[in-house]
């Protein structure tokens, strides 16, 4: 299949061969026909899957069906009876045709970047971000002009919005992206408040890991005769993303398995996460003490900050990024050949955003979680929600003193099987791969930790 199929007009069929993409991901395929048929959406697919173009394409497609259809005033009638007046110049309307809404700044600037990239064929595109951490100023001037599409963080579009400094009228387009993770984060009632003052004649997308619970009712709530788009749940295999653990006896043999791993050849680019921000400030300065490129990325930075440990991430002048979730949403780097869980995720369904920023755009990548036994309820939960084992490896001279924790047998019920389910194999006694392929030419085995 290629792009032409989906119905993609000539400038933006250009602009992805440009970008290299030669024909489109799964959930391009489903989506892009049925939006440009002006269907509502509810699409799951997992990160990596190309699901920013899924959007970002039928969205200029509307920008280029509006420079066709929108009107020229209308020549002025001469006062003296005389002939008209030539047409004044194209008639500009204010405010966005498609508003997208992201969780993150990082996420937000990501789409920012597909628009420009897909669209840059399309005359005169005009995008702008609205997101927190940056001064109003410099956002109201973006918004005082012309506009085509907008894409913000739900806080900050609404401060705008109260503040009477945005147009919504001529929205006809909405994303959701992530809305998972925007409603984890609290911005329900913000998406409410954003959706109240759109044109109720619109088009809806909704992009999300789940529609179960709330974000299935927001769905109801937002979306008219919405088409399911289901491209991999989950609990799909991440085919491209080989996953290991490793038990740690403490925290001095987690940072000695961390050290190991890091000064191995086979790291491309390494993304490290913690659980906190302090813990990711701390784990880049010991890093940094022992000579590694790094740099750490947490929400409690500066946005000029972020972006720039962004940049150092992308010109390669980084080779390790120690990262807290909310703020590794939306990296999109493909050179990331690790990620290593070093502090476990709150939630299970981190893990899976976690581990999608390695593997990406048809690379293999390795996802690493190195768990202390306290770690161990996140363990199961984690292979409960992906309803896969993540196979327990080893280093050689590293290896865990004490033995890998064991789920406690239920009375009464037959060993065997994690989760609930039947399984070959009890839970910590399957196969281990340890390092000797990948890492084993990356240098011997620290003795002593
Ligand atoms: P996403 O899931 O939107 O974050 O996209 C994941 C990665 O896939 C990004 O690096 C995109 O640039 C890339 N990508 C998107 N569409 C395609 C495609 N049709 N072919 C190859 N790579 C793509």
């Amino acid at each position: 299949m290629s792009f032409d199929t989906l119905g993609l007009a000539e400038p933006l069929v250009r602009a992805l061969s440009v970008a290299g993409y030669t024909e489109p991901t799964s959930v391009q395929a489903e989506a892009v026909p049925a939006a440009l048929q002006g269907a509502d959406l509810m699409v799951s697919s997992r990160t990596g899957s190309g699901k920013t173009a899924s959007f970002v394409l039928p969205a200029l497609m509307r920008v280029l069906a509006l420079r066709e259809s929108e009107p020229r005033p209308a020549p002025m009638p001469r006062p003296d009876g005389g002939p008209r007046a030539p047409r004044g110049p194209r008639f500009v309307p204010q405010g966005p045709s498609v508003l997208v809404l992201a969780p993150t700044r990082e996420l937000a600037l990501q789409v920012a970047k597909a628009a420009g990239d897909y669209g840059r064929y399309v005359p005169g595109l005009r995008v702008a971000t609205v997101v927190g951490g940056v001064p109003y100023g410099a956002q109201l001037r973006a918004l005082s002009g012309p506009l085509d599409i907008l894409i913000a963080t739900p806080g900050r579009l609404l401060d705008h919005l109260g503040a009477g400094k945005l147009p919504l009228g001529r929205v006809g387009l909405l994303v959701l992206d992530e809305a998972d993770r925007m409603l984890d984060m609290g911005f329900i009632e913000d998406i409410h408040a954003i959706a109240a003052a759109l044109p109720q004649q619109r088009q809806t997308l909704m992009f999300s890991a789940t529609f179960s619970g709330p974000a299935g009712r927001l769905a109801e709530e937002l979306l008219r005769e919405p088409r399911r788009i289901e491209v991999a749940s989950h609990t799909e295999t991440h085919a491209d993303i080989e996953q290991r653990l490793h038990w740690a006896d403490d925290l001095r043999h987690k940072n000695a398995l961390l050290d190991h791993i890091l000064t191995t050849r086979e790291v491309d680019q390494a993304l490290v996460f913690t659980s906190t921000q302090r813990d990711a400030e701390a784990l880049a300065l010991r890093l940094a003490d022992m000579g590694h490129a790094v740099d750490a990325l947490h929400g409690g930075m500066p946005q000029g900050r972020r972006n720039r440990v962004l940049d150092g991430l992308r010109s390669r002048r980084l080779r390790v990024l120690v990262a807290t979730d909310v703020a590794a949403r939306g990296i999109d780097v493909k050179t990331i050949s690790h990620v290593i869980n070093y502090g476990l995720p709150m939630k299970e369904e981190d893990y899976v955003h976690r581990i999608g920023r390695t593997g990406r755009a048809g690379r293999t990548g390795l996802a690493v979680t190195l768990a202390e036994r306290r770690d161990f309820g996140m363990v199961q939960r984690i292979q409960r929600f992906t309803t896969q084992r993540i196979p327990a490896a080893t280093i050689s001279g590293l290896e865990p003193r004490t033995p890998e924790p064991a789920p406690r047998p239920k009375f009464g019920a037959k060993p065997g099987g994690f989760g609930g389910k039947p399984g070959p194999k009890r839970f910590g006694n399957g196969p281990k791969p340890g390092y000797g392929k990948p890492f084993a030419r990356g240098g011997a085995a620290k003795p002593g930790r």
